[in-house]
């Protein structure tokens, strides 16, 4: 049996980033940047107003108060988007609204609260400093400067920045497309009646949701039932279309467990257990073809809370390093127990579990329903994993347990 370490490093082993694309801002945004993105020119661009008011020189207004207002003469009117200014000469004032260039001369913006508000002459009843209410060219960015560097995963606010300074492609590590389907002769497509024996799929939904979650640009493929020839088809229909490739169900000890079947002969995935509960049974490796090359799959047990916990575990951290992330693994945070539970000896064990904080903001962690891995309801509740280690085999009401953050967003 692997550890759940050993098989994490083989799972991370086996992708790589894809290679950069150049991209239209909106679409670059949650990809990592490829390349130092430098400024070609300042922010702001020129000395302009931040304020509606009066641009003049701040000794012609030295004296000003509410009771010996300055008398100027507007020389010129200035809205924002104006493309000429003349230098204002001393003595004179210039109305001036935000984002309009501060002509040569002018030494400071009087706010148009502090004035009459004048067209022809101004009164001015507030004296001024030098330099207030104007945006001096370059206080922001300077030419040269690194706007945002290799290796950053843009937000909005990155965005923001490039298109201010001008971008409007950049170089980013593009989003895998991953292809999800669940496989089963039992399952039935969610909303269909689900006659005996049969389980309606949760599957696909649940980790396409997932792979869409940790960033990337995910498909549901759907259903394939345990039947070795259209499982084959649907794989190599992915092949050309998917980056990467998860399945569900089919890959324990039984004898219809296809997925197993088929790809063990295929020769290029293997099929592992992993001491740890739930998630035993992991296959991992490479579907080929000779002519659309060949791309990862990872193929999970079907059990809906093994499927998810060994997303978390492995694909979400895979997924991550595909995207250029340096950061693979969601935060953790240490919680005491308010109730105890049994761990097997042997394994690592990930409980679906409510953390929560005390009233004085300590973490408190409690298990989310029973322990089954069929129990889909009772992890829709949980919003963290607890992790207990192999040589545990029971958390003590009081004892303390490191749990992984599910809710959180991308750190
Ligand atoms: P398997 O790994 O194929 O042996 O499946 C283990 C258990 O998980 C069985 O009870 C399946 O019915 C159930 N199961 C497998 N795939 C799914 C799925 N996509 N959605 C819900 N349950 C599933
Ligand atoms: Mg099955």
């Amino acid at each position: 049996m692997r550890t759940v370490e050993e098989h994490l490093a083989a799972c991370l082993a086996a992708v790589s980033p894809l290679a950069p694309v150049e991209t239209a801002l909106l679409d670059a945004v949650d990809c990592v940047l490829a390349e130092d993105v430098v400024a070609t020119s300042s922010l702001p661009a020129f000395d302009g107003s931040a304020m509606d008011g009066y641009a003049l020189r701040a000794a012609d207004v030295a004296g000003a108060s509410p009771e010996a207002p300055v008398s100027l003469p507007v020389v010129a009117d200035l809205p924002a988007g104006v493309r000429e200014v003349t230098p204002l000469a001393a003595g004179a004032a210039a109305r001036i609204m935000t984002g309009a260039p501060v002509p040569p001369g002018a030494t400071a913006v009087v706010a148009v609260e502090d004035t009459d508000g004048g067209v022809a002459t101004v009164l001015v009843r507030r004296a001024a400093r030098d330099g207030q209410h104007v945006r001096r060219a370059g206080e922001d960015v300077r030419p040269g400067a690194t706007l945002v560097p290799s290796g950053t995963r843009l937000t909005v606010r990155h965005v923001a920045l490039l298109a201010a300074a001008g971008r409007e492609r950049v170089k980013v590590l593009p989003k895998p497309r991953v292809a999800v389907l669940s496989t089963g002769s039992e399952l039935v497509e969610p909303g269909r009646p689900a006659g005996f024996g049969q389980v309606v799929d949760a599957n696909s939904t649940m980790l396409t949701a997932a792979a869409l979650d940790a960033g990337a640009r995910a498909t549901r493929v759907g259903i394939v039932d345990d039947d070795p020839q259209r499982l084959l088809r649907v794989l190599e229909g992915q092949l050309g279309q998917a980056d990467l490739v998860i399945t569900s169900g089919g890959v324990s000890a039984g004898a219809y467990d296809v997925v197993k079947e088929v790809l063990t002969r295929m020769g290029t995935v293997e099929f592992t257990k992993v001491a740890m509960q739930p998630g035993m049974p992991q296959g991992l490796g490479r579907i080929t073809s000779s002519t659309n090359g060949s791309v990862p799959i990872f193929t999970l047990p079907g059990n809906p809370v093994s499927a998810y916990v060994s997303f978390e575990v492995f694909v979400r951290p895979a997924l991550r390093k595909v995207m250029g992330e340096s950061q693979l693994h969601r935060p953790t945070v240490v919680a005491t127990a308010t109730q105890g539970w049994a761990s097997p000896p042997g394994k690592r064990q990930f409980t679906r579990a409510v953390v929560t904080s005390d009233d004085d903001g300590r973490p408190r962690v409690r298990p989310a329903g029973g322990p089954g891995s069929h129990l889909v309801a009772g992890m829709a509740g949980a919003n963290a994993l607890a992790v207990t280690g192999e040589d545990t085999t029971a958390v003590e009401p009081g004892g303390v347990v490191r749990c992984i953050l599910l809710e959180r967003g991308r750190p």
